[in-house]
């Protein structure tokens, strides 16, 4: 357990290659907040934090997922039922925590007639999650979340890494949460693949949002699911960062829809995988996908009705 300040602790424990993935816990004087479940494996560490944190497990009246991936809503069920507290997520999400059919179609199934059904992919999706869990409540921007004693949880809306994602300020410790938001690709080593994003328009809006933030308030912490945990400096370096991965995602995709000139969807992201050395996997898939429909949608990319792609 890593205390961040008197109301703010964060569970860390590895998931792939040198990432970790975190769950956040703040305490307030009235109740206490779980900021996303993390992996079905981690709960009874999730457990530990809370007693130890918190006290009786009970204080946790809210258990927040920030977004639906499954390293976030994993032990969503056993902590709910442990702490007997309501479950809450964007309500764009509420269909991959309570339907993991969907959870995986939307998620992993994003283009069949590229990269189709697999139990390798249903094993990587599938895996970490215990068990579907009823969705109780759906915050959202402007909400006021008030554990007592001054300890505060103002939501944010932060849509893009995928279709909605909240982040939290903590207004007595002037601390920043975020699940996804900043995506990792190039900060740290999330293994050879594209963490990426599904809605890239969406994404881009998030990253001005964070960076005016920024320019509005000094957080005394920044905590991330996947990145480390910086101050007010070392989170405009994330935004920085993010802003030029989704740049660099930009000028690759337009230089390869130029060579490969009529090249389709496979083409295109086989192409991208490649020159980024990654694995052709599904999230690199979305977000290809997400980027050229941006492309269409600005004229800078044309879709043939064949769907393929030239540059406009
Ligand atoms: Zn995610």
């Amino acid at each position: 357990m890593t205390r961040i300040n008197e109301h703010v602790h964060v569970l860390e424990v590895p998931l792939v290659a040198k990432t970790p993935v975190r769950v956040t816990l703040v305490t307030g004087a009235d109740y206490a907040v779980l900021v996303d479940t993390g992996t079905k494996q981690m709960a009874p560490a999730i457990l530990e934090l809370i007693r130890e944190a918190a006290g009786e497990l009970q204080r946790v009246r809210l258990v927040i997922n920030t977004h639906a991936h499954h390293d976030h809503i994993g032990a969503n069920h056993q902590i709910k039922t442990a702490c007997r507290s309501l479950l809450c997520a964007p309500v764009e999400t509420i269909a991959w925590i309570e339907d993991f059919e969907v959870h995986y179609r939307e998620f992993c199934l994003v283009a069949p007639e590229v990269l189709p059904d697999a139990p390798w992919m249903r094993e990587e999706a599938l895996s970490i999650l215990d068990m579907e869990s009823h969705v109780d409540l759906c915050p959202q921007e402007g909400d006021l979340i008030r554990l007592g004693s001054g300890v505060e949880l103002h939501v944010l809306a932060l849509p893009g890494h995928l279709k909605a994602e909240l982040g939290f300020i903590e207004t007595a410790t002037n601390t920043l949460i975020l699940g996804d938001a900043l995506i990792n690709n190039g900060i740290t080593d999330l293994g050879p693949m594209f963490h990426g994003y599904q809605r890239a328009a969406a994404y881009k809006s998030t990253l001005r949002k964070l960076r005016s933030l920024a320019e509005e308030q000094r957080f005394a912490s920044v905590v991330s699911a996947h990145l480390p945990l910086v101050d007010w400096e070392g989170f405009v370096e994330l935004v920085d960062r993010a802003e030029s991965f989704v740049s660099k995602i930009e000028s690759d995709l337009l230089a390869i829809v130029e060579e490969k000139e009529d090249g389709t969807l496979k083409i295109v992201w086989e192409a991208l995988c490649e020159k980024w050395g990654y694995r052709e996997e599904f999230r690199g898939l979305a977000m290809v996908m997400t980027h050229l429909d941006l492309l269409v949608a600005a004229n800078q990319v044309r879709r043939s009705e064949a769907g393929t792609y030239r540059i406009a």
